[in-house]
């Protein structure tokens, strides 16, 4: 049967009544599940269905749940209720109302991603060859963290009645995203770029020397780099590649750090009793996410197609299905926002391809942001392929 999920912001579906909201789901887009965010970043939202006390909706991020401490015993960490939930813990009830609906529930939960969290802990962030720790990434290889995300998939799975859960930035950064503005007034390069955003921290270098490398000299090298470029103002010309070529300890390094993600992904496996999702996205060097080396220790991953040229769509779901050797072992995220969704055709287009090349199984982004006039676009798309692929 042919699976299309809505991703959800859980203050969404309590403003507006998690009856309605999922009734409305259910009738009106079609859809046979939710993914709401259970643990997330900071948001700004713009909201378009007017049956809410205002059109936007701040909050710095944190856990969206009531954690359970008997899940966290073996870590310092623990998760930071958002806080707008005050006491309450209305996941409970969301819960409840998909199982009376036959509606399967999805947890998406950004893992190392969230000023709320690494400002609580920031002995557990990345911190970069300058010794600053980030105001808003986790390090996936500190301890704390890997045990607090192993406690929350624990939490998560085990006292609420998840199908699935879906992980994003289960990695290092992607990118040198930050929630504060940045200055500067040098130009690193793409590779000084990604030196800068390297983790250095205490766990990384211990993890490193650990494993045979020489973590002394992978900071000097790195730190080298950084002082050529701010005392000489000439960017590193090289491409990431390039570079890790010209320097096998930062190879070394890198693959390193891959495996250390192949590794939380492996333990959090481990405490999860739902099936386990994740969103393929980020690479080896930024991410450290070797999705093949990643992929038998998850149930599924989820490329995410936010684009309007379905020959982008076609990439991403064979580079999936490489990964995971089928098909059946590949879900796809899709947007009904603007951009890139400017009607129902590319849905309807996008949904037909993903059929086509044997995917099963879509969420679609985001109810909360998109006017309720475009769950017919969703109806429509999910009509198709419940036609097409049974
Ligand atoms: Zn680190």
């Amino acid at each position: 049967m042919f699976r299309t999920n809505l991703w959800c912001y859980l203050w969404d579906l309590v403003d507006e009544g998690i009856d309605d909201v999922l009734d409305r789901l259910k009738g009106e887009a079609g859809a046979t599940g939710v993914s709401v965010a259970v643990n997330y970043h900071s948001a700004d939202q713009l909201r378009p269905h007017g049956r809410v006390e205002s059109r936007r909706f701040r909050s710095a991020g944190g856990a969206q749940f009531q954690p359970n401490a008997a899940h966290y015993a073996s870590t310092r960490m623990r998760p930071v209720p958002a806080d707008w939930l005050r006491k309450g813990n209305p996941l409970a009830a969301v819960g409840e109302a998909c199982v009376k609906r036959g509606m399967s529930l999805r947890g998406w939960l950004v893992c190392t991603h969230g000023s709320v969290v690494a400002g609580r802990y920031p002995g557990c962030a990345v911190k970069d060859a300058f010794g600053q720790p980030s105001p808003n990434w986790l390090c996936p290889v500190n301890l704390d963290v890997r045990e607090y995300l192993r406690g929350m998939i624990e939490d998560l799975s085990q006292n609420y009645p998840f199908e699935t859960i879906e992980l994003e930035r289960a990695t290092f950064p992607a990118d040198l995203h930050t929630h504060f503005h940045d200055k500067m007034g040098v130009d690193f390069g793409l590779a000084g770029d990604w030196l800068r955003g390297l983790c250095l921290c205490e766990s990384c270098r211990q993890g490193c020397f650990r494993d045979g490398l020489d973590a002394a000299r992978i900071v000097a090298l790195v730190e080298g780099y950084l002082d050529r470029v701010l005392t000489g103002d000439e960017p590193i010309g090289q491409r990431i590649e390039e570079l890790v070529d010209a320097e096998p300890l930062l190879e070394d390094f890198a693959a390193w750090r891959c495996g250390q993600i192949t590794s939380l992904i492996k333990l959090l496996k481990t405490s999860c009793r739902s099936r386990l999702v994740m969103h393929r996205s980020g690479d080896r060097f930024w991410s450290a996410a070797d999705f093949a080396a990643i992929a038998p220790h998850c149930d599924a991953l989820l490329p995410i197609f936010y684009d309007t040229d379905l020959e982008v769509l076609n990439r991403l779901v064979q580079a999936a299905v490489e990964d995971t050797g089928s098909a059946e072992r590949v879900e796809l995220g899709l947007s009904a926002c603007t951009p890139p969704c400017s009607g129902p055709d590319l849905l309807v287009a996008a949904v037909k391809r993903a059929v086509e090349l044997g995917v099963r199984s879509v969420n679609i982004y985001n109810y909360g942001l998109i006017p309720l006039s475009r769950l017919e676009w969703v109806h429509q798309a999910t009509r198709y392929a419940r036609r097409e692929a049974g």
